[in-house]
């Protein structure tokens, strides 16, 4: 099954990286996608799985607040976790993470190789490394990054988890890569 011309090779990457329509107000890097990551990947033969924007799905593209940018990110970015904390929202971001999950399964599950999920450091929802809490950036998980690698965990998946800011996003993507090179058969197994 499966025996034609796919590389059964998927990375999956933070919405904004190929959609910065998408992030908060003020906080755009590029203007469409992150062109240097895409061609990275393509040019690797490795299929990108946009994962879904929580903060838009869950608050909309303004986050609630049309005044958002006036604020310092961090400030705004906090408020922002807030809001995601709220019962419904975190109900609406509980069947993101599902999804998510529900993907990586199926990969797995048919033998395809998942290189990866590249989230997005600071942000209050996609960071892996650091993310905004008390009006600063700190270190931590944001809080969908946080959902996702907890439910990966209780399924039994092992995934890579990378976290990158627009400006080391090739480097560390790169470095994914290089790492799959080197132990092709460990880096995803269950
Ligand atoms: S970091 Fe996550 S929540 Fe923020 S814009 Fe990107 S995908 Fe959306």
């Amino acid at each position: 099954m499966f025996n034609d011309q796919r590389s059964k090779r998927v990375i999956f990457l933070a919405h904004c990286l190929l959609n910065q329509n998408a992030i908060s107000d003020g906080t755009a890097d590029y203007p469409a996608a992150h062109r240097e990551v895409v061609r990275t990947l393509l040019d690797a033969q490795v299929s990108i799985a946009q994962m879904p924007c929580p903060e838009l799905c869950c608050l909309g593209l303004d986050r609630g607040d049309p005044l958002g940018a006036q604020r310092p990110v961090v400030v705004e970015n906090t408020r922002i976790r807030r809001a995601m904390g709220q019962p419904e929202t975190a109900a609406k971001m509980e069947t993101l993470v599902q999804q998510v999950v529900n993907q990586i399964r199926e990969y797995h599950r048919n033998g395809f190789t998942v290189l990866g999920i590249v989230g997005m450091d600071r942000s209050p929802c996609c960071g892996v490394n650091t993310t905004s809490d008390e009006d600063r950036e700190l270190e931590g998980q944001g809080v969908f990054m946080a959902a996702v690698l907890s439910a990966l965990e209780e399924a039994g998946l092992r995934v890579p988890v990378v976290g990158v800011k627009a400006a080391n996003a090739l480097e560390r993507i790169q470095m994914l890569l290089g790492a799959e090179d080197a132990a092709p058969a460990q880096a995803d197994v269950p």
